[in-house]
């Protein structure tokens, strides 16, 4: 991983690089993909360069090219193999787990692929629940994505605990001091997503981390929209647990399986609540009662999603080959580049940025506020300009990814998006807005 940008300042991630700012023309744009470290990553991916331009990595990445041939040949072990290569399959949740792990900053043997990210976290939250006894208090973000506060919710109600959710600046995103006055001695878990999923705030998961482990409770993060983006150091935060998902980021496709992570001296204390055969110690025993494996099999539940896992180990791959420190260096100059753009060109036309308003606070994608939002996102996809995408009430997702998102592209989105909120002020009699 080579120092490409070395006028750096400093940021809680690590080292913010490149020329900020330096991108003020197309042409610049165009000269910058080619100074690009990461641009023959763009090739890992099936791009259609007459298609729409893609906002919209962290809903579902792009299909990495590999993909076809790994699921080529995992037909032809199918067909030839048949059940004999389940020695083989059986390997995949722990193996790909790992894989994912080096995008976490955790070691191997500390992350399993699998189920769903909703799943795993029901599986990893009532795990930490009955870790710790007597203390009945979940702390969580009243605007999390729905699905954690969704589980929270039923989790508390079936098992009879307290769910508190703290409430925090919807474009700014929560931070270390809004937690610090609700964590105590009654809280047995804190369970929060690294980086919001609307406006891409991007959570102190070290620092809340510390302040959970002083309390002697325990930390889930849902780091769906954090891995494959940011520098991940888990294993230095000494992080408790985290939950994933595979499709976004990390390009496994639709319905990609999740993964979730355990630190390596938690593992043998927790138990999580679905008692399944692949949990089982002597699994082909198929002895008559649960024994749970010891390490990250325990997480498991029933038998692994083969297909999906192989998908999935070939969105990572080019993630692993790229670093995930070039990887957030050139996030942060997209990033950059994005929020001066919509300040410029699309502030006049009424938009304002939904995200936080310190740069070193943004992670991967920044929201856009604007009256026209559904429409704007609806003609961009009909136009085949842009695919971003819409949240209510009236938000913009734009989401670049580093391995196939162009400076140029950047630059082109706005433009379209900018042309495209012109026309509908023009069409409902508005003139330019303010
Ligand atoms: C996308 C996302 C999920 C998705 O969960 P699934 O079980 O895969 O549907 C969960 N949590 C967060 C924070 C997400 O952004």
């Amino acid at each position: 991983m080579t120092d490409q940008f070395p006028d750096g300042r400093s940021t809680k991630w690590g080292t913010l690089r490149g020329p900020l700012g330096v991108v003020q023309s197309r042409d610049d744009a165009l000269k910058a993909d080619q100074a690009d470290p990461l641009a023959q990553y763009r090739d890992s991916f099936v791009i259609d360069e007459e298609g729409p331009l893609y906002l919209n990595g962290n809903s579902l990445g792009r299909q990495p090219r590999a993909v076809k041939e790994a699921l080529t040949a995992l037909l032809g072990e199918w067909a030839d193999d048949l059940v004999s290569a389940w020695e083989r399959w059986a390997e995949l949740p722990a193996e790909v787990g790992d894989k994912v792990g080096m995008i976490l900053g955790a070691a191997p043997g500390q992350v399993v692929a699998g189920d769903s990210t909703t799943v795993n976290l029901y599986k990893l939250a009532v795990a930490a629940l009955d870790a710790r006894p007597g203390r009945d208090e979940i702390v969580s973000d009243a605007n999390d994505f729905p699905t954690v506060r969704y589980v929270l919710q039923g989790i508390a109600s079936q098992l009879g605990r307290r769910l508190l959710t703290v409430e925090s600046d919807p474009a700014e995103g929560l931070v270390v001091e809004d937690l610090a006055g609700v964590i105590g001695e009654k809280t047995a878990l804190v369970c929060l997503s690294g980086v919001n999923y609307r406006s891409g705030s991007a959570l102190d998961i070290g620092a809340v981390n510390e302040l959970v482990q002083r309390a002697a409770a325990l930390a889930l993060f849902d780091l769906s929209h954090a891995a494959g983006v940011l520098p991940l150091q888990l294993d230095r935060w000494g992080a408790d647990l985290a939950v994933g998902c595979g499709y976004k980021y990390l390009n496994g496709g639709p319905g990609a399986p999740a993964w979730l992570y355990v630190r390596k001296d938690l593992q043998q204390n927790l138990r999580q609540p679905i008692w399944g055969w692949w949990g089982q110690r002597d699994q082909f025993a198929m002895g008559p009662s649960y024994d749970a494996q010891a390490g990250m099999g325990r997480f498991l539940t029933g038998t692994p999603d083969v297909m999906g896992l192989t998908s999935l180990a070939s969105g990572v791959a080019p993630l692993l080959a790229a670093g995930m420190s070039p990887v957030w260096a050139k996030t942060q100059q997209l990033i950059a580049l994005l929020a001066a753009r919509v300040e410029e060109a699309l502030g006049p036309l009424g938009a304002k940025l939904a995200s936080p308003s310190e740069p070193t606070r943004r992670a991967g994608h920044l929201a856009v506020s604007h009256p026209d939002a559904r429409q704007a996102t609806q003609l961009l996809a009909e136009r085949r300009l842009v695919m971003v995408d819409f949240r209510e009430p009236d938000v913009m997702r734009l989401a670049p990814a580093a391995l196939y998102t162009r400076y140029v592209d950047v630059w082109d989105s706005i433009g379209h998006i900018a042309s495209v909120f012109a026309n509908l002020a023009v069409r409902k009699g508005r003139g330019h807005t303010r």
